[in-house]
This record gives C-alpha cells, structure tokens and sequence, in this order.
C-alpha cells in the first residue's frame, strides 16, 4: 500500500490500515518535515502558540505498522501504479493519492510584496510576526481565488484579528472579502451567527467577491469587480492548485482529481485520491479528507478478503468555528452528490473549545503514537 502524502487524509490512512490485522506493507511518503493543522496556523498567528509547538515532526512518528519515507514525490503513473520520488521508485498494488492542494500566492499581482498569506506554513507564521508589530488600522482579509481550503478560515481570521488588536487596545477597522453569499453556506444558521458577530465588532463583510490584486504602492486591493479597498494591513487567503506532480501524472480534469464520490476510487484501477487533491464535491478540509480516507481504508481491508466492502463515503464534517474570546462552534455539514448541503450549528461556547483541543489530541496520539503535551488551548 503506498499512500502519498502525510496530510489529515494520509496520516488516517496509513494509520488505520496498519491496525488492521492484516500484515500490510504500508509506505508513507511526504516531503514536509512534519504535520501542522490547518487550524494550528491560526493558533501561531494570533500568538496562541510558538511555532514548534505545532510541528509534529514525521521523524517522531511511531508507528510500527507504517514505514514512512522522507521525499518529494517527483513523478506518479497512475496505470502502472509506479511512483518516483527523491528515495526512488515504489511499486504499489493498491495507491493513495493525498497530495493536498498546493498554494501559489505568486499568482495573486502584488501579494507577496505587499501584503501577507497565512494558508502555507511560513506565511501564516511570518503573518503571526507583521500582527505583532502592527500599530493597528485597516485590516483586509480576503480569499483571491476559489476554490479555497476551510471555508470558515477567513471569517474566523478576521473576528480573531479583531480580538487580538482590540485586547492590546489597537484600532481595529477590519473589512473580511469572500467570494461565498454567506459565510457558511451549508448553514445558514451558522452564517445568521456569524454575521451578528461581525455586525457587533463593526467587521464589514463583502460577499461574492475575491480580491484580484495588491497595488503595493497605494496600499490598496483591487477586487473582482474593480473597487478598491485601502489597508494598512493585508491577510490574504492565496489560490490553490493540485500539486505539480498531480497535475502531470494526468490524473487530473479542470484542475483536480474526479473520484468516484461514494469510493473515491479514481479511473485508474487500484487508485484512489482522497481529501483537497479531488473534486469530490466536499469542501476541501482536513474533517472530509480524514473521512474519505477511513471508506479507503476500509474497501481496501475487505477487497483483501475478496468481499467487496458496502462502507461508503457519506459526505458528513464536524468542523469548528472560532469566535474569538474563547467561543468556539460546531457546524455539523453533510453534503451528498446532487442534494443541497445541510449543516446544523451547535454553540459557540467554551466547552467547544476544550473539545477541539481534546480533537486535535487524539488525531496526534493515533497518527504518531504520542501525546501532544503542549497543544495550544483556545482559552488563555
Ligand atoms: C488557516 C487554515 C485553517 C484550517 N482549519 C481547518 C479546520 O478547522 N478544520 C479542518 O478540517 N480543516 C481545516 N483546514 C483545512 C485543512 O488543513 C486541509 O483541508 C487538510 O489538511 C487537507 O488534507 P489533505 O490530506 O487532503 O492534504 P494536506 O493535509 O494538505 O496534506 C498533503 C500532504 O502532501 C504533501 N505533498 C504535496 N506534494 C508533495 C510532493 N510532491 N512530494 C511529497 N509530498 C508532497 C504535503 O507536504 C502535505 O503534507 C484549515 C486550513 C487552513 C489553511
């Protein structure tokens, strides 16, 4: 079994297949030094967090059943199920494809010279020090393409930045861009929520838009329909894109894998892709990634057995929501092929808090067989 990509979707892949007690030869490949979480980002940025308290180096990962290779991932033949990478070649019988999506905040005129992304790694932590020396003034979070990882990132970003500039007394004027009607389209009670939220810190909130450009110079976003908006600091959310090496094995169509939405099965035998590598129909988040990889899991286990396994994908996430001030939400979405998503809101509270804390826990003592001590809390 060779799974690419030690991400949310990989680590619960390889993880539960070598608890099977089937004696499986599981490789794991990632070119990443270790795991952050998407939301852990954040947690460095708003100064919850130092950097290394995030990182779950792969090189602790202990697993007896996994073995994980160190690599970039260079080239991949779906047909023949042959993978190159920097450690060499792998023949896999059965391929998992769950590479992610790439960011490129190149692509997005003047970003990088004038103004911050938080999605990679070193962006959201260079982003963590720019907060720190920020005197306060107008903010702009803003998504510059779709589709983007984690709808709710932005809007959580933006009432967090407003906490943590008005605690330390600073003006906050902040203005959040999106290009979604609401904020959690699933959830419209969820969206009704944080809305309020936004209208009681006075965030301006400007649907059905991206921002297409930074003039540095100016210190203006120029968005999709040709306003602009002046910052004085600018928290960008940068386009995504299937990684390179994906995108030239020729799995792709417009951008991204076609997987089967109930199997994730690819149109390669013996291949699947799971998480925001594929257009599957959910939103590309860590909670989707990690249940799309226990249905693989599970097909894989039973087709060893020659029963070919009924477990199929239900399209169902947990994900939480950040309010700031130590309230955090749940939005519990469901989305399935040709039906209109539904998403209930449970929360905020600050129990919920305690319970994302206690979720990334657990991810880490099953992923790499050990406690993660310092997890950041929401409270302070
Ligand atoms: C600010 C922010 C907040 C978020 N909050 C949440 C949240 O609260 N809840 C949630 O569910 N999701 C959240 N997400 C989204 C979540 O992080 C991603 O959707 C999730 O990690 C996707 O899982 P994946 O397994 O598909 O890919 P990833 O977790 O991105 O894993 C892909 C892996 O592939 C590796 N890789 C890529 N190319 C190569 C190559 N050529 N060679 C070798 N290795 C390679 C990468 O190093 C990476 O480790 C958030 C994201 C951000 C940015």
């Amino acid at each position: 079994m060779v799974v690419l990509g030690a991400g949310f979707g990989g680590l619960e892949l390889a993880t539960t297949l070598a608890a099977s007690p089937e004696s499986l030869e599981v490789i794991l490949v990632d070119r990443a030094e270790g795991f952050v979480f998407g939301y852990s980002k954040l947690d460095v940025m708003f100064g919850r967090a130092a950097p290394d308290q995030v990182l779950h180096g792969y090189a602790d990962l202990v697993n007896p059943g996994v073995r994980f290779v160190s690599a970039e991932i260079t080239a991949i033949d779906p047909v023949t199920r042959r993978v190159e990478t920097s450690a060499g070649p792998f023949e896999a019988d059965v391929l998992v494809v769950a590479l992610g999506a790439d960011l490129d905040p190149s692509a997005t005129p003047g970003l990088l010279e004038g103004g911050h992304e938080f999605y990679t790694v070193p962006g959201a932590f260079a982003a963590a020090d720019a907060l720190a020396e920020f005197p306060g003034g107008r903010v702009v979070v803003a998504v510059t393409s779709t589709p983007f990882k984690c709808p709710p990132a932005p809007s959580e970003t933006a009432l967090l930045t407003h906490e943590y500039l008005t605690s330390r007394g600073l003006p906050a004027d902040i203005t959040l861009v999106m290009p979604l009607g609401t904020p959690i389209p699933p959830s419209p009670d969820a969206s009704i929520a944080v809305l309020a939220a936004f209208e009681e810190r006075g965030i301006d909130w400007v649907p059905e838009r991206l921002v297409r450009a930074l003039d540095p110079a100016r210190k203006v976003a120029i968005l999709s329909d040709d306003t602009e908006l002046p910052y004085d600091l600018f928290l960008g959310v940068p386009q995504h894109k299937a990684p390179r090496v994906v995108a030239e094995s020729g799995m792709t169509v417009d951008g991204w894998i076609p997987v089967d939405p109930l199997t994730l099965e690819t149109a390669y035998p013996q291949v699947y892709a799971v998480g925001d590598v594929t257009s599957v129909g959910t939103p590309k988040a860590g909670v989707f990634a990690e249940g799309q990889a226990s249905v693989v899991a599970a097909r894989i286990l039973a087709s060893l057995h020659g029963s070919p396994d009924g477990t199929e994908y239900d399209g169902r996430g947990v994900c939480y929501l950040e309010f700031g001030t130590d309230q955090v939400a749940k939005v519990d979405v469901k989305f399935v092929a040709g039906q209109r998503p539904i998403g209930a809101l449970i929360g905020p509270s600050a129990e919920l808090a305690a319970d994302k804390t206690a979720f990334g826990r657990d991810r880490i003592r099953r992923w790499f067989g050990r406690d993660w001590v310092s997890a950041p809390s929401t409270g302070r």
